[in-house]
């Protein structure tokens, strides 16, 4: 008999695995289907020895101080402030949309009042900004749309910005100053030795019992537990009682390259041209030093692995039953990217473990 079973070794069941158990000091269970812990964040050197992310490159940073903090005790941080570059025909330009962008893609050397008078002549307002293709071109304008985003979001999404949540596209931050950097947390960073290693700190408490390659499907009738903490797919755990939700998934396709440096910095998106919407670097991220490199290419799909939740307009409404399910449940806790079916940053599932934690 358990007092919590968690479904998911995630940074969510993680994090909630760790924080019950300080809180509680009772016998814990956390079972995940795949053969390692750590979600979607996992980790590991590949046969070169160079560390890789395998499901994507992520990169940690946060305004919380408690967030930061929690994490902080189970490692240190490497300092690391992360930029990407667009290829945009043979030009890189920085992301997201700076000063620094336009003098890149436009070949002319604006200060800010100039910056000012030539997004005025080009943002197109809205009375109300309901889609991402809103966001972009009431900040932006037709061309920066057209050259950056669009054919980016539609190979990401396999849909136009215009059918998209305006959500997604805010995620990037539109600046008028000369900061080129891709967030402007107060907390960034790289875990020192990986967040694999992060969250295997994380479940290193003696309450807490691991079972790796446990799908809860398969064994949720054998279980006894007296509170449930999910945090996989909702659609799943209602055995798809309304309906299956739309998830966004990735292939990756690795490369390693007998040479020190692939590409200028650790992210180049491809908006136009290739199959693959971004290039990853490793080695820019984690700092490791290597001999050779190794880069990942994503290719959106659809697939059976649920990486982000689809975020049309229309699919959004199908996740209310769910979530009206969910709020019926005792002693049943949702929690995460796929449980609640939200496209959450990793500080944002952290910040929500703490808070559930707390009201418990
Ligand atoms: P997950 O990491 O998906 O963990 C859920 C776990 O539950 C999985 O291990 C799964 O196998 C397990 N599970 C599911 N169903 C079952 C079942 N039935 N039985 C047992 N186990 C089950 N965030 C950032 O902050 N910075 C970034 O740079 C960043 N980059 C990203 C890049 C990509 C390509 C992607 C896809 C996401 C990125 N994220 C990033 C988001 C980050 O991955 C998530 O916020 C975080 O992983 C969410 O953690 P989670 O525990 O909710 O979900
Ligand atoms: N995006 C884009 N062009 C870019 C980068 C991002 O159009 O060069 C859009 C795309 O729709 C993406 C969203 O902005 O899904 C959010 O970008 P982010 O980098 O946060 O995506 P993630 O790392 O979560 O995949």
């Amino acid at each position: 008999m358990y007092r919590f079973v968690i479904v998911g070794a995630g940074l969510a069941g993680c994090s909630m695995a760790r924080l019950l158990a300080e809180k509680y000091h009772e016998k814990i269970l956390v079972i995940e289907k795949r053969n390692h812990i750590g979600g979607n964040a996992y980790d590991c050197y590949n046969e070169d020895g160079i560390m890789i992310h395998q499901y994507g490159p992520h990169i940690f940073h946060t305004n919380h101080d408690d967030v930061y903090h929690f994490l902080s005790r189970f490692t240190s941080w490497i300092p690391y402030e992360h930029h990407v570059l667009s290829k945009v025909n043979d030009k890189l330009v920085p992301m997201p949309i700076s000063i620094e962008t336009i003098n890149a893609l436009y070949d002319v050397n604006y200060d800010e009042h100039q910056f000012e008078e030539y997004i005025q002549s080009v943002k197109i307002p809205k009375k109300e900004i309901l889609t991402s293709e809103d966001v972009v071109l009431s900040q932006a304008g037709i061309d920066i749309y057209e050259k950056l985003f669009k054919g980016y979001t539609t190979k990401q999404w396999g849909v136009s910005p215009a059918e998209l949540d305006a959500s997604v596209i805010s995620r990037i931050p539109f600046r008028n100053n000369h900061d080129t950097r891709y967030f402007a947390d107060k907390y960034q960073g790289m875990p020192k030795e990986g967040y694999t290693k992060m969250m295997e700190q994380m479940l290193d408490h003696p309450c807490i019992e691991i079972q790796l390659q446990t799908d809860f499907q398969q064994v949720k009738t054998k279980l006894q537990y007296q509170t449930l903490i999910y945090t996989g797919a909702i659609d799943e755990y209602y055995d798809y009682a309304y309906g299956k939700l739309l998830y966004r998934s990735l292939r990756f396709e690795f490369e390693t390259h007998p040479q020190e440096s692939y590409q200028e910095v650790a992210v180049v998106n491809y908006p136009n041209d290739e199959a693959f919407t971004r290039i990853s670097e490793f080695k820019k991220m984690t700092m490791q030093e290597h001999p050779y490199t190794t880069i990942v290419k994503e290719y959106p799909c659809f697939s059976e692995e649920p990486f982000y939740p689809y975020p049309t307009i229309e699919n959004k409404k199908n996740f209310i039953p769910y979530e009206e399910a969910m709020k019926q449940e005792k002693d049943v806790y949702f929690i995460g990217r796929l449980a609640e079916y939200r496209y959450y940053n990793m500080d944002a599932v952290v910040k929500r473990a703490l808070e559930l934690v707390e009201t418990l």
